[in-house]
């Protein structure tokens, strides 16, 4: 049977020139980087090598950039880091309805802590206003996060003229780039931030890695003591396998994201003008500034997890925003900030294109989708009515 992956947004296939670039740290490379001898010299070589690429893509200095276990960790240790070491400068800090659990939930433990925080709303398209961020800012604000693309619609947001507005105010901003890096430019000076955290599973490298930018001259408590490890703000022996095959997959992403991306946008339009067909079909997330692989849509009168289940039957991996995918008994925490009712969000459908995707993929998909939804629609008592 046809095996189709299309949650890309979820997670990514290691590219084999990553796999093989990683191997010998697994195999006669498995010294300790702060080691003097042979082996930790070599280690500490790879790392300084993949330091140096990874910072030459953000446009930042090697010594910028810290090494983590992944996207989460990585918004954790800016946000949290940032506003321990500036508390007592203000605290206040800002973010989105639409962003990540990594960075939503840190926040929220913040204002545990005491902190004070303000989440400003997004329109119906998942956008985040500048003039509403401005808003928000008060004297005692010390961090601003924004996603830099919404891992769960799509929607790029105008980071540019948000930093503006948070660098004029003077507080810190970071962006939570996951879903951008290696798909569109993420040079830090050109989007203006301050901190800005990646994961390499997003991009065809292996999971339990990333990287946080740090610009010089920001503070950051550590979340892990220990070791002197990253400049002291992040203890623990290196993952030089993962952050080799991180650094190779960062190159090999920006060696022709341009091209891949025409491609992506070709295949993903296709697919929204294809399952806009569907009547009592919408599609959620903006149609302009929108991620190249990134197709949502709600279908009425539907459950996305039978759309799922139904979907994997026939070979399709594929995501949904309801409320058993999420965990909990709400449906997606950004399609009800853009504004879709309960019963709405829980049809949403995620797909999400990678590099193997195909024409003929997309074909079957197209094929499939319409028969499901119609059999499910024809056991909904709501679409009877
Ligand atoms: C996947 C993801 C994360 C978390 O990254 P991990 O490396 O899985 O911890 C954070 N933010 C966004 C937008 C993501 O898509």
């Amino acid at each position: 049977m046809n095996q189709i992956y299309m949650d890309h947004a979820a997670t990514t296939p290691v590219r084999p020139e990553v796999l093989e670039a990683m191997l010998p740290f697994f195999g006669s490379e498995y010294g300790n980087p702060s080691s003097v001898y042979g082996w930790g010299r070599r280690a500490r070589q790879a790392l300084d090598q993949a330091r140096d690429k990874v910072s030459e893509i953000l446009g930042a200095e090697a010594s910028e950039i810290i090494f983590t276990s992944g996207g989460s960790e990585g918004a954790n240790l800016a946000i949290k880091g940032a506003a321990w070491a500036y508390q007592k400068k203000g605290r206040h800090i800002v973010t989105s309805a639409v962003e990540h659990h990594a960075v939503l939930d840190s926040v929220l433990w913040l204002k545990k802590q005491g902190f004070e925080v303000t989440i400003v709303p997004v329109d119906e398209e998942g956008m985040v206003s500048p003039a509403e961020v401005e808003k928000a800012l008060r004297p005692d604000t010390t961090l601003v996060t924004i996603m830099h693309a919404n891992n769960e619609v799509g929607t790029i947001q105008p980071i540019r003229e948000i930093s503006e507005i948070v660098r004029n105010h003077g507080a810190l901003f970071h962006t939570d780039a996951v879903q951008t890096a290696g798909v569109l430019d993420i040079d830090v000076k050109e989007l203006g931030v301050d901190m800005l955290s990646l994961s390499a599973h997003k991009l065809y490298g292996p999971k339990g890695v990333g990287a946080l930018y740090v610009r010089k001259g920001v503070r950051l408590d550590p979340l892990i003591h220990g070791g002197a490890q990253e400049k002291r703000r992040r203890a623990g022996t290196e993952n030089t396998a993962g952050i080799v095959g991180l650094a190779k997959a960062l190159e090999l992403a920006h060696v022709d994201r341009e091209e891949e991306n025409a491609r992506l946008i070709r295949l993903r339009d296709r697919l929204l003008e294809g399952l806009q067909k569907i009547p009592h079909t919408k599609v959620n997330g903006s149609l302009v500034q929108r991620l190249p692989n990134n197709v949502n849509v709600c279908f009425q009168y539907i459950e996305g997890e039978s759309m799922l289940l139904n979907l994997d039957l026939r070979g399709i991996a594929a995501s949904s925003g309801s409320a058993c995918t999420s965990g909990s008994l709400d449906p997606s925490h950004v399609l009800l900030a853009m504004g879709l009712s309960h019963e709405i969000a829980h049809g949403s459908l995620r797909l999400t294109l990678g590099r193997d995707n195909t024409e003929s993929d997309i074909d079957f998909v197209l094929q499939e989708i319409p028969v499901i939804v119609e059999r499910l629609r024809a056991m909904s008592p709501l679409y009877q009515r």
